[in-house]
């Protein structure tokens, strides 16, 4: 066999080995869903909503069964009959112009990939979520959501892959490291701008108004010694039921947001126990951290990604006989997958870390007992997996399953009878 060759079959056995690994993963955690409840869950759902809770986790089940099954069969006919390569060739014999021929080429590949799951997720929103009473979205939110998003993917990955390409064709060997720097320009100026400028897009945010909570979260911020200027409220009820609160920014671009769905779930008390948790991942510095582990990440990627462009063995397995930037990228994303993994449960393992220091956070300071009652509601109002598949967790939860953060908040064995 020639080199080529060898490429071609070890891109069909990863894209066949990691389907396998994740519908097993998938298989594993469904079936846990029936393992028996710890007992300090046991208050969460009362049986009639249990029922409840493992429907919508059989419907999202066999939901995701038909639409993987689907993308992984469309993906392996793609790379088996090298459909790609043949567009490459094809689109060669009209667009001389290099930078044009790769934008084309992500264009209609990201299209059809684009088009293909919309129906998905039009199902997701419209049928399962609304059966269960969480879907809140209308259709004009649903579709002004698709064009914003669209544009912004426009704006953002035009000029991006503009400049990427540009250093690619004129650096060479060394051009992983420029374009690192400006994938680093782009990522911070997103992370102080991402409040400022791509959440007003989609959502109203407004600061939380006087009153006795804004009261209690100023003298619990005095307290605990966390410079707040203000806390927002964002109106995440015109999408979902659901609830959460999140952090994000940081210097003086730093903001705690709290989901209106939330403030509206939860008692005094229990939103001021989740804002310590989200005070702790501040005071721990993890946004910081995670900025520069991540971009630490984006080098080594880039760097693995220099070695993938331009090898012709490669091209040649996709279908193609000239080595290109845009071919060298699709292969290069299954061939690294099985790093991408390993880096990933590094990342999901490193967020539960923080998880567990933020929670840490609120038990130093007296707020366990809120903090628990206001996870299990949450639990209860977005019917949470209470008994997630260990393996599962390790490889996907970003927080630890909620038996054992309230073993930590309580300080308590919470066993399964
Ligand atoms: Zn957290």
């Amino acid at each position: 066999m020639m080199t080529h060759e060898y490429i071609y079959w070890l891109i069909i056995f990863l894209l066949v080995i990691s389907y396998v690994f994740e519908q097993y993963l998938e298989f594993l955690n469904h079936k846990s869903l029936y393992s028996p409840i710890p007992e300090c869950l046991q208050d969460i759902y009362e049986p009639s909503m249990l029922e409840k809770q493992r429907a919508y986790h059989n419907d999202y089940y066999r939901f995701e069964l038909k639409h993987e099954c689907l993308f992984f069969f469309i993906t392996l006919i793609v790379f088996a009959f090298q459909l790609l390569g043949k567009l490459d060739i094809w689109l060669r014999s009209y667009i001389q112009h290099e930078f044009l021929l790769t934008l084309t080429f992500f264009s209609i590949s990201g299209l059809i990939a684009y088009l293909l799951s919309l129906p998905f997720t039009y199902y997701e929103t419209f049928i399962i979520e609304q059966k269960y009473g969480f879907n809140t979205t209308t259709k004009r939110t649903f579709l002004t959501d698709q064009l914003k998003s669209i544009i912004l993917t426009i704006l953002i990955g035009i000029p991006l892959l503009w400049i990427i390409f540009h250093f690619y064709s004129s650096l060479g060997e060394y051009f992983w490291i420029y374009a690192w720097l400006v994938v680093l320009a782009f990522s911070m100026f997103f992370t102080f701008f991402y409040s400022k400028l791509i959440v007003p897009l989609f959502n109203k945010q407004t600061p939380l108004p006087e009153g006795e909570l804004k009261d209690t979260i100023r003298n619990f911020c005095f307290k605990v010694n966390f410079p707040i200027r203000e806390v927002y409220v964002i109106d995440a009820s015109k999408r979902s039921k659901k609830a959460n609160a999140y952090f994000t920014g940081f210097g003086k671009f730093k903001r705690i947001v709290l989901y209106d769905t939330l403030i509206e779930q939860l008692q005094t008390d229990e939103i001021v126990a989740v804002l310590s948790h989200e005070i702790g991942h501040y005071k721990h510095k993890h946004i910081i951290k995670t900025f520069v582990l991540s971009n630490v990440q984006t080098l080594f990627t880039l760097y693995i990604l220099s070695l993938f462009i331009n090898q012709k063995e490669i091209a040649l397995a996709i279908g193609t006989h000239v080595p290109s930037f845009h071919i060298g990228i699709i292969s290069f994303g299954i061939l690294f997958s099985p790093i991408s993994t390993i880096i990933s449960i590094g990342f999901n393992y490193l967020s539960r870390l923080y998880e567990n220091q933020a929670d840490e956070f609120s038990f130093k300071n007296n707020q366990s007992d809120a903090l628990i009652k206001a996870l299990k509601k949450l639990s209860r109002t977005n019917y949470s997996h209470l008994t997630p598949h260990p393996l599962y967790v390790i490889v996907y939860y970003s927080h630890p399953p909620l038996y054992e953060r309230i073993k930590q908040l309580s300080r308590y064995e919470c066993h399964t009878n």
